[in-house]
């Protein structure tokens, strides 16, 4: 297997009399399904654009197994997949039609189109809806045909950019078995602002907020730094307003005495409250709201 490493180093960015977008990410990343985690503004979009070579640093470096990507964009565009987050489709076209253009366009050799166009939509379970119009189908399928675009070029690195937005939950749940099939062989980045998006597949996170980095690592060892700062309390209906203005939360339960919330804080937030050990979303809640989400 040959080695597929992203580095960034220092890398900022500023859109045009605009804030700072990015500010200062240093992240090594290799083989494997990283999820890029951030609420919405964090700045994944322009991550994202910038790992795919379609938008440059403000400063800082990005290498794509050593080389710079800004230098040498080529070395990475021969092997990168995206899907980005406005992925359209001609809806006149059917699925075959549409990528067997797309393979044109990304110069498949023309002998080898039909081929590694079926190839790829049975890799993505389209094969049965493979000369039916894209404007037929659903949200899930138009993302699958989107994935499937990304593959024509076999890509050691693969993006894809908050693909689950607007998919039921079938869909959902079908869109992420798809990426875990994926990832061998490959460095997978999704991002998403959905924890269960990633919580099963992701063999490590990049956790973003306000255009930094507020962590990079496996998502065991998050779990493992919000231990003893969840709580479950149950509480009468009548107060969870209130209690969820002045407390993070990140659940709740109704139950025929109440409502049990999950509760993230430094200390027990009530005699009656009692531990909890963080799953994920526990844990990015706990990230996001650190000292007063600065
Ligand atoms: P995310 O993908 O995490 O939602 P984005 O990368 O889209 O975040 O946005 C990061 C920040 O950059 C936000 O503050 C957003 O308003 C700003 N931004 C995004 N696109 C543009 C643009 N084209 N021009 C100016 N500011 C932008």
């Amino acid at each position: 297997m040959s080695a597929r490493t992203l580095e960034l180093d220092s890398v900022s960015f500023r859109y045009r009399g605009g804030q700072l977008a990015l500010s200062d990410l240093t992240l090594s990343l290799r083989t494997g399904i990283v999820g890029l985690l951030g609420p919405n503004g964090a700045g994944k979009s322009t991550l994202m654009r910038i790992l795919a070579t379609l938008s440059k640093p403000s400063s800082g470096t990005v290498r794509w197994n050593g080389d710079d990507v800004v230098a040498k964009p080529d070395a990475l565009r021969r092997t990168l997949g995206y899907l980005p987050q406005d992925f359209g489709v001609y809806p006149a076209l059917t699925a075959r039609e549409f990528l067997a253009y797309l393979a044109a366009v990304k110069s498949v050799p023309s002998a080898r189109i039909a081929a590694r166009v079926a190839q790829c939509l049975d890799q993505v379970g389209l094969a049965e809806a493979a000369d039916r119009r894209l404007g037929d189908f659903s949200g899930g399928m138009r993302q699958r045909v989107g994935i499937a675009q990304a593959l024509l070029n076999d890509p050691a690195l693969l993006i894809v950019d908050e693909p689950t937005v607007g998919l039921d939950p079938e869909e959902r749940m079908r869109f992420r078995h798809l990426i875990s099939d994926l990832a061998a062989d490959r460095l997978v980045i999704l991002s998403t602002h959905i924890v269960s998006d990633v919580e099963a597949s992701a063999t490590s996170l990049a956790v973003m907020a306000k255009g930094r980095l507020l962590y990079a690592g496996d998502p065991e060892v998050l779990m493992a730094q919000a231990a003893g700062r969840v709580w479950e309390w149950t509480v009468p209906s009548g107060r969870v307003p209130e209690l969820r203005r002045t407390l993070v939360t990140s659940g709740s339960t109704r139950l025929a005495d109440g409502v049990r919330l999950r509760v993230i804080a430094d200390a027990k937030p009530s005699d009656d409250a009692s531990a909890s050990p963080p799953g994920l979303e526990d844990a990015y809640l706990w990230l996001l709201h650190r000292d007063g989400g600065q």
